[in-house]
């Protein structure tokens, strides 16, 4: 957001960031990793952040598939139908985050504070007091609460949010592979949870197992010969063979959707406005749409806090957000159903080019970050208070 407001205003920008500056990561692979759909990249591209990311690191991918053990690609998208060279990229989140803070810091209108957090903020007409957990005092137009699920903005603005818990972690398993994944990434639906595979530099991947938090417990105390076991039990074979479990870790899920997105002086984009199950790797893309229609909305503004300015950001987000939350909230119910009727749905999605099925067109979406039209009026999603 700042780096994005700092190459296209003359707004004079501090980030706070409670967690430490980040270090440039070695060459190890890192615990967690994203996908970025290609507006995303657009977005990283245009504010001067793509050229802090050695290429090595980027594994592109042009291949999406999506099913279940009997019929593991019956959904399958490529980027050549669309005539895309590739839907996106992976990262590793802490490569992102140097990047992010690298570009940040040659950015000569931004300050950047790390290892503080905002514990109070006070709301005038014109502007708004925001006060550091260390004592420090800060005065701005505008507060953007990009701080995350458990967001101190939101809850200082009073911002309420619908919050659901779907009782199932991610458990993430790095693996070093026999032979490269190449560039597609899959996902098996099972009644549990999906299992799913993102694929990465130096023959390396990232699985991600979804299911109860019990069962995830076991298997992060498996050792690693049990673990592989477990793996090549509940993963297809087109897997191959792993040559080394590199690092696990684990992660609760659930759904947040903030009420708005707005407030007087106040704005929340990223999770701190919603949390969409990760299975459908949209978080950072989302987060990153909420980028563009905030910096669209402030842009011309000489008062970045200005109400209605605000409300357009809200007008146009909200929905676009809420269609997302809501496909992806029937996916997960859909695919945890017994199997027949994933079936019968994927293969109607198949058929007919002409026609885009309702899932297919919305696994577009998803992977090209163009957001889902709803048809309908959320204009009512204003700001006022
Ligand atoms: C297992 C898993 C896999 C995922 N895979 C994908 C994927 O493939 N693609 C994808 O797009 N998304 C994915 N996501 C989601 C993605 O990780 C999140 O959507 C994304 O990290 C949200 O970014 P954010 O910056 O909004 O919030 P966060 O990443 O939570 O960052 C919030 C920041 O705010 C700071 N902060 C918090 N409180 C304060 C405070 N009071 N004051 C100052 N600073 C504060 C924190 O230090 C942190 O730096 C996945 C999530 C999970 C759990």
């Amino acid at each position: 957001m700042a780096a994005r407001l700092a190459s296209r205003t003359t707004f004079t920008i501090t980030v706070l960031d409670s967690d430490r500056a980040p270090e440039m990561p070695d060459d190890t692979l890192q615990l967690r990793t994203t996908s970025l759909n290609s507006a995303a990249v657009k977005l990283l591209q245009d504010a001067g952040v793509m050229i802090h990311l050695s290429s090595h690191f980027l594994t592109d991918f042009n291949r999406l598939e999506a099913g279940s053990r009997d019929a593991p690609s019956a959904l399958s998208f490529s980027a050549d139908d669309i005539d895309l060279d590739r839907f996106g990229v992976f990262v590793e989140n802490e490569r992102l985050r140097h990047a992010l803070w690298q570009t940040l810091t040659a950015m000569p209108q931004v300050t950047l504070i790390s290892e503080s957090r905002l514990s109070s903020l006070q709301r005038h007409d014109d502007h708004v007091d925001g006060l550091l957990d260390d004592g420090r005092a800060l005065e701005s137009r505008l507060i953007i609460g990009a701080d995350g699920a458990r967001s101190q903005v939101r809850h200082l603005a009073g911002i309420s949010s619908h919050q659901r818990d779907y009782a199932q972690e991610a458990m993430i398993i790095n693996v070093r592979l026999a032979e490269s994944a190449g560039h597609t990434t899959w996902q098996i639906f099972t009644p549990s949870g999906p299992v799913a595979l993102l694929p990465l530099h130096d023959r390396q991947a990232s699985l991600i197992w979804y299911d109860s938090p019990g069962q995830v417990q076991k298997r992060m105390s498996m050792d690693d010969d049990a673990l592989r076991l477990a793996i090549i039990e509940a993963f297809p074979a087109r897997l191959g063979r792993i040559e080394a479990i590199i690092e696990r870790g684990r992660f609760p899920i659930r759904r947040l959707h903030a009420q708005r997105y707005a407030g007087k002086r106040v704005a929340l984009i990223g999770d701190a406005a919603h949390v969409i199950h990760p299975m459908a790797g949209q978080g950072i893309n989302l987060g990153l749409a909420d980028v563009v229609a905030l910096a669209d909305a402030l842009e011309q503004e000489s008062d970045p806090g200005n109400g209605h300015a605000l409300s357009r950001y809200q007008r146009r987000q909200w929905p676009r957000n809420a269609a997302m939350l809501t496909g992806v909230e029937q996916l997960h119910h859909l695919f945890t159903l017994p199997f027949a009727p994933l079936r019968s749905l994927a293969e109607r999605g198949l058929k007919g080019a002409e026609r885009m099925s309702p899932v297919k067109r919305f696994m577009m979406s998803m992977a090209t970050g163009q957001p889902l039209t709803t048809g309908k009026d959320h204009s009512r999603h204003d700001t006022r208070e």
